[in-house]
């Protein structure tokens, strides 16, 4: 059989010293490289770029895709001014993945979003963020976990009748590393696990498309808990048919 191509959204590293401090690296964390692997699939990094063209031509070029976690998304980009503990942002990618986000469901490409990745599928579609965990009614769980980072350290709730859960089962133990969670779901979307706190750790489009978006990290937990790997496993699964 072909093999699936993954492109993983990459991320960008500022960096502080070294040879060349203020260099911008692009990158992501090895852990989604070393899952998409695992599942079956080849991984492919897909750095910001600006030019819409190119950006098409990226997506084109894989058949499925995962928004890899990184910086707090621009409240601009929600319709929100930034308040006080809303922390680094980088624009440039919040333009670049909503193009790149919009062509690959133009396309039909599956899409798994991670962490900042699910928050990102729910503002290219109107939703909006918590800019910070604090803003929430009823927050009690620690969502910046104090542990190893392929530790599950909190529990969630899978609704049942979501693509989630035929990967998942109803009750999931979860790493948990975000500050911001999501607000005000997008149309068209249903929240498909919360913790026990009520915070959303996942959304999924309705209906037969594949966008997934999970809150905490599953490919730093594939190797401890092989559940994880399933949500991989469907996404190229998904991009074969
Ligand atoms: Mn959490």
């Amino acid at each position: 059989m072909k093999m699936t191509r993954v492109g993983i959204l990459a991320n960008m590293l500022i960096m502080e010293g070294g040879m060349f401090p203020g260099i911008e690296r692009s990158y992501v964390n090895n852990d989604y490289v070393e899952a998409i692997v695992k599942a079956g699939g080849t991984p492919v990094l897909l750095p910001i770029i600006g030019n819409e063209e190119a950006i098409k031509s990226q997506i084109e070029g894989v058949d499925a895709i995962v928004i890899s976690g990184g910086y707090d998304v621009n409240p601009l980009c929600y319709g929100e001014e930034p308040t006080e503990k809303q922390t680094f942002i980088f624009p440039e990618r919040d333009e670049y993945e909503l193009k790149a986000v919009k062509y690959a469901v133009e396309l039909k490409k599956p899409i798994l979003g991670i962490c900042r990745g699910c928050q990102i599928i729910n503002v290219l579609y109107g939703g909006t963020l918590y800019q910070d965990l604090s803003q929430i009614e009823g927050w009690y769980v620690k969502h910046v976990q104090s542990a190893k980072r392929e530790v599950a350290s909190h529990s969630a709730i899978v609704n049942e009748n979501t693509k989630l859960h035929s990967m998942l089962g109803r009750e999931v133990m979860i790493n948990s590393y975000h500050h911001q969670a999501i607000k005000k779901v997008a149309d068209g979307f249903v929240v498909s696990a919360r913790a026990k706190d009520g915070v959303v750790e996942a959304i999924e489009k309705a209906g037969d498309e594949f966008i997934v978006g999970v809150q905490w990290h599953p490919e730093m937990m594939v190797d401890r808990y092989p559940v994880m790997l399933n949500l991989f496993k469907k996404l190229i699964e998904e991009a074969q048919n």
